[in-house]
């Protein structure tokens, strides 16, 4: 039978956590009293994670676990998780219990009344260092400027769907995933809602710098084509300058000064402008291709009227 809810919970060497977040999201889940699904995805842990998710499905028929057969990063592993997920509500969580689980409720109260994308905010962040709450600032910040604030401020993946968003992202075929922005992107009715972000409960983040920093260039870089262009803009500044360098050169030699090393200033601002603005028109180019090879859908239909039945 189709479950109501799905909730898809990636897993990278968690096995200090994966007892505890079974025992919260299933007593949260059985306290909703609907069919649901527990879509765990072992994204290739070298721990006992392995052994314990398939404990886990041997005694309880609502657990679904995917082996990955090697490491595939946070975002992918969701991102399959929502391909086999069957619920007509999807909830995106992580393992280590940073998101509440408790939260959930007043997430599907909010699509019950008929928002399709429910979005955790957070409203404080526990046990974070001061370190990664400059960064992430600094990271949004930067993030609303590129895409003209087309994303949520202090929002993770920690949210609930409906089916028909879930679908629109399993239509997204692009390899750099950023998954809160192809939420975002996809449109739909879309709120927050405000939840304190816990300490993680046990184990250490599997998001070293690097990944972070992947993934924030991967959120830049899908997102906007800003950094692209930017050399069309400097090109043109530098071409502008020393053109306007060379018309003042021309005036004082016809007024009988010569320009001496001058004339060599202006023709480097040329030169230089000239190639930058090069490489601005071919980012502009490279944009269209990068745009239509992420081959994302044409427009999302959030629904129909009035069409004869489908035969
Ligand atoms: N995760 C994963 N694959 C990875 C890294 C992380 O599936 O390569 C999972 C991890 O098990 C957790 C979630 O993604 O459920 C978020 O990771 P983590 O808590 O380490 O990141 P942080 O909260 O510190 O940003
Ligand atoms: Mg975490």
């Amino acid at each position: 039978m189709k479950p109501v809810y799905s909730v898809v919970i990636p897993c990278y060497n968690e096995e200090a956590v994966i007892a505890e977040s079974y025992r919260r999201l299933t007593q949260v889940m059985q306290g909703m009293k609907e069919p649901y699904e527990l879509i765990f995805i072992n994204d290739g842990s070298k721990d006992k994670t392995a052994d314990m998710l398939n404990a886990l499905a041997e005694k309880d028929s609502s657990v679904r676990v995917i082996h990955f057969a090697r490491n595939g990063g946070h975002q992918i592993a969701v991102s399959a998780g929502l391909d086999y997920a069957t619920g007509q509500a999807v909830v995106i969580i992580d393992a280590d219990l940073q998101d509440p689980p408790e939260v959930i409720p007043q997430m599907a109260e909010k699509w019950r009344e008929g928002v399709q994308v429910v979005y955790g905010k957070r409203r404080s962040r526990a046990g974070e260092s001061a370190f990664k709450l400059k960064t992430a600032e600094l990271y949004y910040g930067l993030m609303q400027r590129l895409t003209n604030n087309a994303f949520p401020r202090d929002t993770g993946d920690f949210r609930l769907v409906d089916e028909r968003v879930a679908d629109v992202i399993r239509g997204m075929p692009e390899h750099a995933r950023y998954l809160r922005g192809m939420f975002a992107w996809a449109g739909f009715k879309q709120e927050p809602l405000l939840y304190d972000r816990d300490k993680r409960f046990a184990g250490e983040t599997h998001y070293p710098l690097k990944k972070m920093l992947k993934l924030a260039a991967d959120g830049v870089m899908s997102f906007s084509d800003k950094p692209l262009k930017l050399p069309l803009w400097l090109g043109l500044f530098w071409l502008g300058a020393g053109m306007l360098l060379a018309l003042v050169l021309v005036i004082l030699l016809i007024a009988g000064k010569p320009g001496g090393l001058w004339w060599l200033a202006s023709l480097m601002a040329v030169m230089g402008g000239s190639v930058l603005t090069g490489l601005g028109i071919m980012g502009a180019y490279l944009a269209r291709i990068y745009d239509e090879a992420k081959g994302r859908p044409l427009y999302i239909v959030a629904e129909t009227r009035g069409f004869p039945e489908e035969i």
